[in-house]
């Protein structure tokens, strides 16, 4: 196998991995666009980024009882 061989099977391999995360992303009902969540760089949380950042509400200190 040759080098362009390989590339071209790679390629095709990614391909084919595109097409069935769109198909998964489909029946998710995610678009397919999203191809991963990408997670904050500052809390590692998901559905923004550190540009989008909001602080969370300060949680009240939890009183643990014996
Ligand atoms: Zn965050």
């Amino acid at each position: 196998m040759t080098i362009d061989e390989r590339i071209a099977r790679v390629k095709e391999l990614i391909q084919k991995r595109e097409e069935i995360d769109a198909e998964l992303a489909g029946r998710f009902g995610l678009s397919p666009r999203v191809k991963k969540t990408a997670l904050c760089t500052k809390c590692e949380g998901e559905g923004h980024n550190a540009k989008t950042y909001d602080a969370p509400e300060p949680q009240e200190p939890q009183v643990i009882s014996e």
